[in-house]
C-alpha cells in the first residue's frame, strides 16, 4: 500500500520564511494571502491523496486500450479528472475570465506540479499540457481563437497536447516535414505524422486542441521557417468555410482529419497514451507570426521543461516517503557498535550508514530542488512585473535555471527513486510496494521535453552567454553577496565556506567553457553535461546555505534542527562531487573524440 503525505510543512517554509512570497505577489497585482495559500496547498495535497492517489497503480496496471484509432482510458481516470475538474484543481493559474482560480504562477508551477505528479503522474501530465496550450494561445492567439478555446482548454473541458516530434525529426526539429497550406479564408490545411505525442487521442475530454509545428510553402529552412498551428480533433458543427469568425458556437462535432494510428507500448506512464497522430489536411488557424513557431513553442516548452523538473521532485518524494515508512520496520543485523535492541531478533535497517546514505541523498537532494523550484515559480510571476528591470532580473534567471532544473532535477529525481529502491532490497523491485512503477515512471522525464544532454548544450552554448552575459551577472550578484555577508559568522563556515569555492571554480569553468568552446565547439559539447550538474550543485548549495542560515536562528525545533543536518549533509557528502565534475570537464573532449568509432 503505497504512503503519500503532500510536504506542506517544507511549502510553507520555502514560501513563508525563505522567499516571503505574499507581499512579492500582492505587489504583482494579486489578491493574495497566507491563508489562502495555506488553503490551496492543503487542499490540493488532499484532493490528490484522496482521488488521483488510489488510481495510480491501477492505471499502471490496466494501461489504455488502443483500438481501431480510438483510446479508451481506465473508467476510474475519467471518473476522478471529471472531479477534479468539479472540484477547480485543474485551472489554478489560469485567469477568472476563463474559469480559472487566477493564482500566482508559482503556485501551479511548482506545489501544484510537484503533488500532481507524486500522486499520478501519467494522469498529471494532461492538464499540464491542457495549461501549456492555453498559455500560448492566450498570449499569442489571435481574439477570435481566444474566445473559442480558451475557457475549455483553462477548465479542463477540453484538452491539449503539443505535436512537435515527427518520425525522422525529434531533438533536430529544423527537418520536420508537416506542411500548412494558407487558405483564402484565413485558415491553413495541415498535413503530416508527429509521434509519441502525449494524450494526442483519449476519450478523457470531449476534444482534444493540438498544438502542431508545420511549415508553409517557401519557409525558410531549418527552425527558422517553422510556423506553429492549433488545429482541433473535432471542428464546430456549424463549421462552413468562414475561418475563425465562424466559431460562435462552442460546440465540436465535426471530424477534422485527425487521426491516431496507434499508441506505443513503453517502460512507464502507462496510463498516459503516446500517439502516433496524423493530419490530413486538417483545418487549422496560426498562433503567433509567420515563421516564429520554435520561439512560440519554446515558451510552452520551457514552462513544460519546469514542469518536467517537477515530475523528477515529486517522483522522488513519494519515493523516499515510502522507502523511509518501509526502511523504518525493516529488521537486519546489528549495529557495528553493538545491538540497539538486543530483545529484538535484529536492529532496525536505520542502524546501518549505508541505509542511511542512500535515504539521507534522497531527501537532501529533493528538498534543494524543491527550494530552488520555489525560486524559479516565484520568478515566473515576476517575469509579468510592471517594473521593467524587476521583470529583466526575473526573465534571466528563468532562462538561466530552466535547463538545469529540467536536466539537474530529473537526474536527481532518477538516481533519488533508484536509491529508495536500494534501501527496500528486494520489495523495492516488486509491484505491491509501488516503488518499482515509480521508477519507471519517472525515467521519461530526463527524455522527453529535450532531452538532457540538450538542456545541458542550452545552458553551455546559449544561456551563460546570452545577452552579454547577462542572465549569470543576475545570479552572481545575489549569490556573492550572500557569501560576503556570511563570511565573519562562525556557525555560516561550514555551509559558506565551500559555497565560496563552488561559486569560484563555477567562475572559473565558465571561462573555460567559453574561451576553449568558441576554439572548438567540441570542448564546450563534450563538457556540457558535467558543467550543468556543477552549475546544479553550486544552485542547490545557495539553496542549503540559505535554509541553514534560516534555520539556525530557530534551532531547538526538529523542522530546524533536520534542515541544518540536511545542509551540513549535503556540503559534506554531495557537494563534493563538483571536484570529479570540474576534472571531468577539464580533461577536454579528445578522449571522447579520437576514441575511435569502428571500435565503439
Ligand atoms: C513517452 C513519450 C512522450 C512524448 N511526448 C511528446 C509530445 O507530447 N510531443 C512531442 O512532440 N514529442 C513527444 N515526445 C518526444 C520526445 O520529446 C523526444 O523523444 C525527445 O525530444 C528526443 O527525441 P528523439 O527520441 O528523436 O531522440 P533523438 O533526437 O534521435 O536523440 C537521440 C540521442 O542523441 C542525442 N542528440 C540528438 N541530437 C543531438 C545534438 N545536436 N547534440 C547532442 N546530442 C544530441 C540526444 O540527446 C539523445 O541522447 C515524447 C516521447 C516519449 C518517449
Amino acid at each position: 500500500m503505497v504512503e503519500y503525505n503532500a510536504p506542506i510543512r517544507d511549502y510553507e517554509f520555502l514560501f513563508n520564511e525563505m522567499f516571503d512570497v505574499i507581499p512579492i505577489v500582492q505587489k504583482l497585482g494579486y489578491d493574495f494571502d497566507n491563508d489562502f495559500l495555506s488553503m490551496l496547498t492543503e487542499g490540493w495535497g488532499e484532493h490528490a491523496k484522496e482521488v488521483w492517489l488510489p488510481i495510480n497503480q491501477l492505471g499502471d496496471k490496466k494501461g489504455l486500450d488502443y483500438d481501431d484509432g480510438k483510446i479508451k482510458m481506465p473508467e476510474e481516470f475519467k471518473s476522478a479528472y471529471s472531479e477534479s475538474i468539479e472540484a477547480g484543481w485543474l485551472s489554478t493559474s489560469c485567469k477568472q475570465e476563463h474559469g480559472g482560480m487566477g493564482v500566482p504562477i508559482f503556485f501551479s508551477a511548482v506545489t501544484w506540479a510537484e503533488i500532481g505528479t507524486s500522486t499520478n503522474m501519467a494522469m498529471s501530465v494532461l492538464p499540464a499540457l491542457s495549461i501549456g496550450v492555453y498559455e500560448v494561445l492566450v498570449e499569442h492567439g489571435s481574439k477570435e481563437l481566444i474566445d473559442y478555446f480558451a475557457t475549455n482548454l483553462a477548465t479542463g473541458k477540453w484538452a491539449g497536447t503539443m505535436c512537435l516530434t515527427e518520425p525522422h525529426a525529434g531533438t533536430d526539429l529544423g527537418i520536420i516535414t508537416t506542411k500548412a497550406i494558407p487558405q483564402d479564408d484565413g485558415s491553413y490545411r495541415i498535413t503530416g505524422t508527429k509521434i509519441f505525442i502525449t494524450y494526442g487521442e483519449h476519450d478523457m475530454t470531449e476534444n482534444i486542441i493540438h498544438l502542431v509545428l508545420a511549415k508553409t510553402p517557401g519557409a525558410p529552412e531549418g527552425t527558422k521557417g517553422i510556423s506553429l498551428f492549433l488545429v482541433p480533433k473535432f471542428l464546430p458543427s456549424d463549421w462552413v468555410s468562414g475561418g475563425v469568425k465562424d466559431l460562435s458556437e462552442n460546440l465540436m462535432s465535426d471530424d477534422n482529419g485527425v487521426t491516431c494510428s496507434g499508441s506505443e507500448e513503453k517502460m512507464g506512464i502507462h496510463a498516459s497514451p503516446t500517439c502516433v497522430m496524423n493530419f490530413d489536411e486538417s483545418i487549422g488557424w496560426r498562433v503567433g507570426d509567420l515563421h516564429n513557431g520554435m520561439p512560440l513553442m519554446f515558451q510552452m516548452m520551457n514552462r513544460e521543461r519546469l514542469a518536467t523538473g517537477m515530475m523528477g521532485i515529486g517522483l522522488a518524494e513519494i519515493a523516499y516517503q515510502n522507502s523511509l515508512a518501509w526502511a523504518k520496520e525493516r529488521r537486519q543485523g546489528r549495529d557495528l557498535k553493538g545491538p540497539q535492541e538486543p530483545n529484538e531478533s535484529a536492529d532496525n535497517i536505520l542502524v546501518h550508514p549505508d541505509v542511511r546514505r542512500m535515504l539521507l541523498e534522497a531527501k537532501v537532494n529533493t528538498e534543494g530542488s524543491r527550494a530552488l523550484a520555489a525560486w524559479t515559480g516565484i520568478l515566473l510571476d515576476q517575469m509579468h512585473s510592471e517594473d521593467i528591470e524587476e521583470a529583466e532580473m526575473a526573465e534571466a534567471l528563468v532562462a538561466l535555471f530552466t535547463p538545469i532544473v529540467k536536466a539537474h532535477f530529473t537526474d536527481l529525481g532518477c538516481e533519488s527513486v533508484n536509491t529508495c529502491m536500494q534501501v527496500m532490497g528486494g520489495a523495492g523491485y516488486c509491484t505491491e510496494y509501488g516503488v518499482e512503477q515509480f521508477y519507471r515512471d519517472v525515467r521519461i522525464s530526463k527524455i522527453w521535453e529535450g532531452t538532457n544532454g540538450i538542456q545541458a548544450l542550452d545552458l553551455a552554448g546559449r544561456k551563460i552567454t546570452h545577452n552579454m552575459g547577462k542572465n549569470l551577472r543576475y545570479l552572481m550578484w545575489p549569490l556573492t553577496e550572500f557569501i560576503e555577508n556570511n563570511r565573519t559568522i562562525p556557525e555560516m563556515e561550514e555551509f559558506n565556506k565551500p559555497l565560496h569555492q563552488g561559486v569560484r571554480g563555477l567562475q572559473q569553468l565558465t571561462l573555460l567553457m567559453i574561451a576553449e568552446g568558441q576554439a572548438n565547439p567540441h570542448f564546450l559539447a563534450a563538457g556540457a553535461t558535467d558543467y550543468c550538474r556543477y552549475f546544479g550543485n553550486v544552485l542547490l548549495g545557495y539553496m542549503w546555505a540559505k535554509m541553514a542560515k534560516i534555520s539556525l536562528e530557530k534551532s531547538g525545533d526538529p523542522f530546524y534542527d533536520a534542515k541544518i543536518a540536511s545542509a551540513r549533509y549535503f556540503f559534506k557528502r554531495i557537494f563534493p562531487e563538483t571536484a570529479g565534475l570540474a576534472a571531468r570537464i577539464q580533461s577536454g573532449y579528445k578522449n571522447l573524440m579520437d576514441y575511435p568509432v569502428e571500435m565503439m
